[in-house]
């Protein structure tokens, strides 16, 4: 039998998945890249996983077409973070980077190996303007990213 990766079985209802193709296609677009049919499968990979290490896009992406190669995968994943399709995010639950569909300003709540998207402007603001009271008054700070850590042996009964 056939083992169905997390993206699949959250891709199942075709309305979601038309909508995906539409949203994937937009987006390479307007990042100035090529639509090619293996950019489409590994964004819409992205597109459900959220956030990801290699492996698991990987394996998300050949389950859905199994002549994508690893090293296209690479490619292609390098291209998309070079047009700012993608960024990055280092779990330290897993000690891995992983790449995240996200690329606005956020911040991440970690859990064990999940990662949550945390988006919350007011917070960025806050310390934006707390730090330009600091040392970083003369510089231009460009993203703030707040990494917040759940301790799951300290959960209230
Ligand atoms: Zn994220």
């Amino acid at each position: 039998m056939r083992k169905i990766c997390k993206c699949e079985f959250l891709s199942l209802t075709l309305q979601r998945k038309n909508k995906e193709t539409v949203e994937s296609t937009d987006n390479i677009k307007s990042a100035g890249l090529k639509v090619t049919p293996q950019r489409k499968v590994v964004y819409e990979a992205m597109m459900e996983l959220r956030h990801a290490p290699i492996d698991e896009i990987i394996k998300c992406v050949q389950a859905k077409d199994s002549e994508i190669t690893v090293s296209t995968i690479y490619r292609i994943l390098d291209s998309f973070c070079k047009a700012n399709l993608l960024s990055h995010v280092f779990n330290p639950g897993v000690g891995k980077s992983y790449y995240d569909i996200t690329v606005k300003e956020h911040h991440h709540v970690f859990e064990g190996e999940h990662i949550m998207d945390y988006m919350d402007e007011g917070l960025s603001e806050l310390i934006r303007q707390y730090l330009k009271n600091k040392n970083f008054a003369s510089v231009d700070i460009d993203k703030i990213q707040v990494q917040i850590t759940i301790n799951k042996n300290k959960v209230k009964q």
